[in-house]
């Protein structure tokens, strides 16, 4: 919705002398608390002022359908409003339509703050998007504003890994190593502080330029579940002579790969890299029956690696 629109609906359910005295009220400031909240595409807008006779304070609350680009709830406990709201369903009094010019004037702040003069075109485009910014600001929910912060403010960071197979004294084991990142990846060059920094949401120096700090940066859930298994299996494995990787046996390769479940792992094995992403299904196996006189051939052409 436009700008211009919001400030449309609000006017075109006003008169005129409502709207003076709203106007009257803003400038008194007799508006005392003012809150936003949104469930999907609709916007409930609740003020609190100085009432008439001083004594009560007045309650209003607003809702707006950005989808349908309109006011489809108003109620006001002033006398003024039960009065005349049998008549009107959107009849908005002085302290609604208040109500209403402090919400579209905290969203042009709000986007003046943000955007330059050169970006002005793209506001009615971003109105949208800004308002939710703007409802985590003034939100009174912690966990609302919590996972606003996670949308709006901090960036994900992706881990990427990479598994070599090693072979040793007979024995088959697998070299992990880790990359961090959001567009540029950084290789870890010590796990075991990387891990226990992030599990204890202490700041990290990750490479040039990348410094993770709980408050900047995130990991998906997945990730985070990862590099507790990580961390905890650097307290059991003794391979302090390389930081850089967590050395895994082959009998535990299955346990550690359902940690990576739908990730894109590079995989060398056998000489040969695979850029590969772990499955936990059954394997898309297809066979070819041939019968050459008596006897039977059953071949595939698909080659899978098995643990
Ligand atoms: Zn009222």
């Amino acid at each position: 919705m436009k700008i211009s629109k919001l400030e449309q609906i609000i006017l075109h359910n006003s008169s005129k002398v409502n709207l003076n005295r709203a106007k009257h009220i803003l400038n008194n400031k007799e508006l005392l608390k003012f809150n936003i909240s949104k469930i999907d595409n609709v916007y409930n807008i609740y003020g609190n002022f100085k009432s008439e006779n001083k004594l009560q304070t007045c309650n209003t609350h607003l809702k707006i359908d950005f989808v349908e680009e309109k006011i489809i709830f108003a109620k006001c406990n002033c006398s003024m409003f039960s009065e005349i709201n049998y008549q009107n369903k959107t009849y908005l009094c002085e302290h609604l339509i208040s109500t209403g010019l402090r919400f579209v004037e905290e969203v042009k702040k709000k986007l003046n703050n943000r955007t330059t003069n050169k970006d002005k075109f793209r506001i009615d485009k971003n109105i949208l998007n800004e308002l939710d910014f703007f409802r985590c600001k003034d939100s009174n929910n912690l966990a609302e504003k919590e996972e606003c912060g996670l949308k709006y403010k901090r960036k994900k960071l992706e881990i990427n890994v990479s598994i070599s197979e090693v072979k040793e004294n007979n024995s088959k084991c697998f070299d992990v190593s880790f990359f961090v990142g959001t567009n540029n990846m950084y290789s870890i060059t010590n796990i075991k502080e990387w891990a226990e920094s992030i599990i204890n949401s202490k700041e990290y120096y990750i490479g040039k330029g990348l410094v993770y700090t709980p408050k900047k940066y995130y990991f998906s859930k997945a990730d985070e579940e990862l590099l507790e298994y990580i961390y905890e299996y650097t307290l059991f494995s003794d391979n302090e002579n390389n930081e850089r990787i967590i050395r895994i046996p082959n009998e535990i390769l299955r346990r550690f790969l359902e940690k990576l479940l739908k990730k894109k792992i590079k995989l060398n094995y056998n000489y040969q890299t695979y850029i590969t992403e772990v499955k936990d299904e059954n394997v898309p196996l297809s066979f070819t029956l041939k019968q050459i006189n008596d006897n039977y051939i059953l071949t595939t052409k698909k080659y899978f690696l098995f643990h």
